[in-house]
């Protein structure tokens, strides 16, 4: 959600004249866009704002705003910083050009966050969010040939432990005629990989008469328009999940069988205490039934590890779940006490950071094990990536090639193949023969009969 947000802002400057630089000191204005999911990152933005104070003494002019989701939370105190100008909540990102415009020619501080976030939001500014949305470019920001599309914004689950429904606002389901235009828009830009985004995709619903829309339906008509060749969407919440989107996975050969689901827990006392809503049981059924449906499917998860009240036992359940599952990859958190959240106000962080860390560490060993494992199922197997362009790290044979740089790419499945080819290939799909495989990465070789 904040790199899409971040790219319809870049799209909304640059159409106003702004250049994009990388480099602070050479900035006029210096946007930094939030996320206030754990509490880390807002620290991040914090220690980031301390080291621009430096710069706006040498650089009086520099304009700093923070948007996302930090500046709903935070709101007014972030204006008091020393360094900030503007602040900006993810609802009023529309307004953020007008804000620079204003200060740029008053010099004075402006704040635009949503008063009452959880209350249904007006129609006329929900079509402002729409509108500003249609005129994103896909910019140089972003990975060339794919884009983002919002199906959704906002989460009405309240999972006890999370601050996105009290940042993003309630759930609320775009128009499938917007989604569908700005698809058709970005795949006549030449954009190939559509991925639509929500926090809750699969709750997708859009009433028009007598019709429902669902996720379903986005799916197919996206993947109907042509130039597009791979559709994605993320996340889903286990929750009514609906059969119709295995379906449209298996019988598509556009739809990614790709499925980001996390489960967050494998104990039900805490996905009780979390108001997941479901139990271990429920979730492994339904990882067995979109193996079913979707034979090759790719299962990515979340965890959160230290959770209150979290013992010993309920560590093994995640675990076991873990193994049972077999994902293609986990991204696993430390819980993180989130103000206004309901576990943060009725339970007690009682978990050290000691015991968070180890088992922290204990799943994504135990993670990062089980791919290593699947993932040696590739070698010598081609397979078709999409590139995004050089690997910014290093990898196996990452000799000087000013020629065939090392490259990385991503397959339908999620899959992250590195391999050394010309930088013209960014942006395009190519095959790559797979030599060697590590727990996250597959390494391959690419040649010019390969494309
Ligand atoms: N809507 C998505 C995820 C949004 S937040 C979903 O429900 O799956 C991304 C991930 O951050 C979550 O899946 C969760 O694992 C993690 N997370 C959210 N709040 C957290 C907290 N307070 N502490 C630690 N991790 C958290
Ligand atoms: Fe947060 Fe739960 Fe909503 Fe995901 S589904 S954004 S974890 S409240």
């Amino acid at each position: 959600m904040n790199k899409l947000d971040s790219g319809l802002l870049f799209s909304a400057l640059t159409s106003r004249g702004f250049v994009h630089t990388d480099k602070a000191a050479e900035a006029d204005i210096i946007i930094i866009n939030t996320c206030s999911v754990r509490k880390h990152a807002e620290d991040k933005v914090l220690s980031h704002l301390g080291r621009l104070k430096h710069l706006k003494k040498t650089h009086p002019r520099l304009l700093v705003a923070v948007i996302g989701c930090m500046a709903q939370r935070m709101g007014e105190d972030l204006l008091k910083h020393d360094t900030v100008d503007i602040v900006a909540g993810p609802g009023q990102l529309a307004e953020v050009p007008s804000l620079i415009d204003q200060v740029l020619e008053r010099r004075e501080n402006h704040i635009a966050i949503t008063d009452h976030i959880r209350r249904p939001d007006s129609d006329e500014h929900q079509r402002t969010l729409d509108e500003f949305e249609m005129n994103y470019d896909s910019d140089e920001n972003h990975l060339k040939s794919q884009a983002f599309i919002r199906a959704m914004r906002g989460c009405n689950n309240f999972c006890t432990y999370c601050i996105v429904p009290y940042v993003r606002g309630p759930e609320i389901s775009r128009p499938p005629e917007m989604i569908l235009e700005q698809a058709r828009r970005l795949a006549d830009a030449g954009i190939q990989q559509i991925t639509l985004l929500g926090q809750n995709i699969n709750a997708y619903r859009y009433e028009q008469g007598d019709r429902i829309w669902t996720l379903a339906d986005l799916l197919e008509k996206v993947s109907d328009i042509g130039g597009v060749h791979w559709v994605r969407f993320i996340t889903s919440h286990p929750g009514k999940f609906d059969d119709s989107i295995l379906q449209v996975m298996a019988d598509l050969p556009k739809v990614c069988p790709y499925l980001h689901i996390p489960a967050q827990h494998g104990s039900d006392r805490i996905l009780a205490a979390m108001n997941r809503g479901y139990t271990s049981a429920y979730y492994l059924a339904l990882m067995d039934k979109a193996r079913a449906t979707v034979p090759d499917i790719a299962l990515a998860g979340d965890f959160i590890t230290g959770f209150p009240g979290e013992t010993e036992d309920d560590h093994r359940a995640t675990a076991e779940l873990i193994r049972k599952v077999r994902y293609k990859n986990c991204f696993i958190f430390k819980y993180s006490p989130r103000p206004g959240t309901r576990a943060d106000e009725k339970l007690e962080d009682d978990i050290s950071d000691e015991i968070k860390q180890r088992r922290n560490v204990e799943l994504l060993d135990l993670a990062n094990g089980i791919a290593e494992e699947d993932n040696k199922r590739f070698l010598g197997r081609t397979l078709e990536v999409l590139v995004e362009g050089p690997s910014k790290k290093p990898h196996l044979n990452a000799a000087e090639n000013p020629e065939n740089p090392q490259l990385i790419g991503r397959t339908a499945h999620d899959y992250i193949v590195v391999f050394n080819g010309p930088n013209s290939l960014a942006g395009t799909f190519t095959n790559v023969t797979i030599t060697q495989t590590a727990p996250l990465t597959l390494f391959g070789n690419w040649s010019p009969s390969n494309l």
